[in-house]
């Protein structure tokens, strides 16, 4: 069995002490692939010089939500920069946030815009971070037009608003909160969720997956997350795994094998 992480923050401090045990860890468990995603510039060039040392590791770079307020011309020329490195294969974190409210929502608007036009200039897929702001993110979506290549990552909104996500042709990223005994609802959403949109995720360090709730998340609990979408969809680990690895690997331009 072999599992894509299609979103980790291996490049977060967390790690500074143990990354290659926990690395180590995730080839024991099966996840042979794992997508390290930015959320500024330092946290961005970190994820790609992990993706130059481990064959297993790509990059996302992008500048989260949180850190619109930094953005400035020559932050958004550096990062097209980094687009050019071989294993920068998405854009992301981008998107919106308006539970923590840690930029102003007009700045986030705005640089989410900028991301998406450099996405669509780049011709690379996008890994969108939404919290509290599915309108008037997916506003922003159909106003800069078209269809785009990427996920959704951490998708816990309701069947209606997957299905306004599936329509801009986006895949959706299940993690987590899955194995949560309070997820009632996210069952139902997968299962109405096309079985070659859905990839599997852990956020870590955050949203660490039942039993392991309350340590720091790594990507070698992916397992519990493929199990219990596995149970949902009546389907063997195994072969949830083998379904989101292909999508993973189709939604970002990835080869089929590791
Ligand atoms: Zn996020
Ligand atoms: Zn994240």
């Amino acid at each position: 069995m072999r599992l894509f992480d299609t979103h980790c923050h291996l490049n977060d401090e967390a790690y500074q002490g143990d990354l290659p045990a926990v690395l180590t860890r995730a080839r024991e468990a099966g996840v042979v692939r794992m997508l390290v995603v930015g959320y500024d510039l330092p946290s961005s060039e970190r994820a790609l010089r992990l993706a130059e040392t481990e064959a297993e590791i790509y990059a996302a770079v992008g500048i989260h939500p949180h850190e619109a307020v930094s953005v400035t011309p020559a932050v958004l020329r550096r990062l097209e920069e980094l687009l050019t490195h071989p294993k920068a294969v998405a854009l992301g974190e981008i998107g919106l946030d308006y539970y923590y409210d840690h930029s102003p929502r007009l700045q986030q608007q705005e640089v989410f815009r900028q991301q998406l036009a450099l996405a669509k200039q780049t011709g690379k897929p996008v890994v969108i971070h939404v919290r509290e702001a599915h309108a008037p993110l997916l506003a922003v979506l159909k106003a800069e037009g078209g269809l785009y290549r990427g996920v959704l990552h951490c998708f816990s909104g309701s069947k209606e608003m997957a299905r306004e996500y599936l329509d801009l042709n986006l895949h959706l990223a299940v993690g987590g909160p899955v194995t949560f005994k309070n997820a009632r609802k996210l069952p139902e959403v997968i299962k109405a969720i096309p079985p070659d949109r859905l990839l599997l995720e852990t956020d870590a360090p955050y949203l660490t997956p039942h039993p392991w709730r309350g340590k720091r998340n790594e990507p070698a609990y992916l397992t519990a997350v493929a199990n219990r979408v596995g149970a949902v969809l009546g389907l063997e680990p195994a072969e949830v795994a083998a379904l989101t690895w292909k999508n993973g690997a189709a939604c970002f331009g990835l080869p089929p094998d590791p």
